[in-house]
């Protein structure tokens, strides 16, 4: 008995097997034409709108939400997609409360900002169920040849802008599928019906566009080869590390890295099948640290505890995204820093000390400490480059990330980067997009002077 209770507590299939697709089902109930017009109607149409200078793409959407309102879902998806080709994915996951909703003036007077994103969702859903051909043609080929690293939103954005332009692009992916984070990363209840991979398509529709699957830089391809073999070069492979905890233990079977738990949650068939921990402690305060909290609770853990050093308004996540997390019946302890694993015999972690912490001019330990029981810990402290990719090519970093100018160029004279794998952006999906989206017309420029 007293073994068990050492023991962590990890199963699969803790729910009954009906539960999970209800649980993992879409966060919010799409829009229906009815309720999308009705919503539109709630929009001032403003002047100067703040929500278009929130929105990193820049999107015209007093514009798209007249065309709704007007009945014209399609042109409105258009003027999207003018902006953002990947405007459906970013209708799912954006933190729009904190961008183009968190300035719109409905918002601003009343509380109930215009849902921006779902009227964007509705409007891209609906073109790309019911036009059956790619939103725009490919110019005249150019004869010039752009190799892109990275098949997730900063390479596919590039990758359309450059083919659209009428030049010839190969993105190399080292993973068997493209989307990257999209596929891979993103709670599954933000993206379901595997809408990652139609919206890959939907891109790759433009023509132009060889994906090469399973190509790695810096194990089957060198940087050196794809600038000598293509007239420029894009990187957006993101950053595939991600950060140890740095205590003992760290690399106990149970103390698991959460981006590629939820990896495997993404691409599982059967989200039974899936062991989870009873007790979960998850370290960080960022997306990362939500996803994989609400997510496991969906899974059927008992206790879900998110620890993060700082207070709630330092969070990364968003005070909605921690709202989301509460709801789900995850609690959110702030100003605790972890100080050491507790193991069993057999080397597996039975529970994590943490420190409390306080802000004295720095944030440091205050001695007093507290122990909870976790039979699985998640670290979601960040993300980090892998080192070593450009083999003899020098490019500037910091702090790992590519340095690049405001139009996505790398010191490299013929390499451009964006994404998250690039110094000085917000780690957002919408972000990576625009990106790709400034280095091709920069890349487009360079090579048609
Ligand atoms: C768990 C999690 C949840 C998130 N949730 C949200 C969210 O809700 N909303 C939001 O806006 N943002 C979210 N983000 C952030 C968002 O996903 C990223 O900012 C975005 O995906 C970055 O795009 P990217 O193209 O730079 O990189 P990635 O999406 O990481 O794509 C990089 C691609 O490059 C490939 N690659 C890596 N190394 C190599 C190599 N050596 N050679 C060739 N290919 C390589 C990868 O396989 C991948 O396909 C989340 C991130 C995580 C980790
Ligand atoms: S700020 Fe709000 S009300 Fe004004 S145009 Fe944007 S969505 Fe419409």
């Amino acid at each position: 008995m007293a073994q068990d209770r050492l023991s962590p507590d990890i199963q699969a299939g803790r729910l009954p097997a009906s539960q999970y697709s209800e649980n993992f089902d879409d966060l919010h109930e799409p829009l229906d034409r009815h309720e999308a017009v009705v919503e539109a109607d709630r929009c001032y149409f403003c002047y100067d709108a703040p929500c278009m200078q929130a929105c990193p793409t820049s999107i015209d959407i007093p514009l798209f939400i007249r065309q709704i309102s007007t009945g014209n879902p399609n042109g409105a998806a258009k003027t999207i997609f003018d902006q953002n080709i990947l405007g459906g994915m970013c209708a799912r996951v954006c933190p729009t409360e904190t961008l183009c909703e968190e300035v719109c003036v409905r918002e601003v007077a009343e509380g109930k900002p215009v849902k921006i994103g779902q009227l964007q969702r509705f409007a891209t859903d609906n073109f790309m169920e019911t036009v059956d051909r790619h939103p725009y043609e490919r110019a005249a080929p150019t004869g010039k040849s752009v190799a892109v690293v990275g098949a997730g939103p900063a390479g596919l954005s590039c990758a359309h802008a450059l083919a659209r332009r009428g030049h010839d692009v190969t993105i190399f992916e080292a993973r068997q599928k493209p989307g990257g984070l999209n596929e891979h990363g993103i709670a599954a209840y933000k993206t379901t019906n595997g809408f990652a991979q139609e919206e890959v398509d939907f891109i790759l529709g433009i023509g132009g566009i060889t994906v090469k699957h399973g190509s790695a830089l810096g194990r089957d391809i060198t940087l050196g080869e794809l600038a000598s073999d293509h007239d420029a070069v894009f990187l957006g492979m993101g950053l595939p590390g991600v950060n140890d905890l740095g205590l003992e233990g760290d690399d106990a079977d149970n103390c698991l890295d959460a981006v590629a738990y939820i990896e495997r949650l993404r691409q599982t068939d059967d989200l039974s099948t899936l062991p989870v921990g009873r007790n979960i402690v998850v370290i960080g305060g960022g997306m990362t640290a939500i996803d994989v909290a609400v997510q496991t609770k969906l899974l059927g853990a008992e206790t879900v505890t998110i620890c993060y050093r700082r207070g709630p308004e330092q969070m990364n996540a968003s005070q909605y995204e921690q709202d989301v997390a509460q709801t789900h019946g995850v609690t959110i302890r702030h100003w605790l820093q972890p100080q050491a694993l507790q193991r069993n015999e057999a080397g597996e972690v039975t529970g994590i000390t943490l420190e409390y912490t306080a802000m004295n001019g720095t944030l440091s330990g205050t001695g007093e400490t507290v122990t909870l029981p976790a039979d699985q810990v998640f670290k979601a402290i960040g993300q980090k480059p892998v080192e070593g990719l450009f083999g003899g090519v020098d490019l500037e970093l910091a702090r790992g990330r590519l340095v690049t100018d405001a139009y996505r160029k790398t010191s490299h004279a013929k390499i451009w980067a964006g994404g998250d794998c690039i110094e000085g952006g917000d780690d957002l999906t919408v972000v990576a997009v625009e990106d790709g989206k400034i280095a091709a017309a920069s890349i487009h420029e360079a090579l048609t002077g």
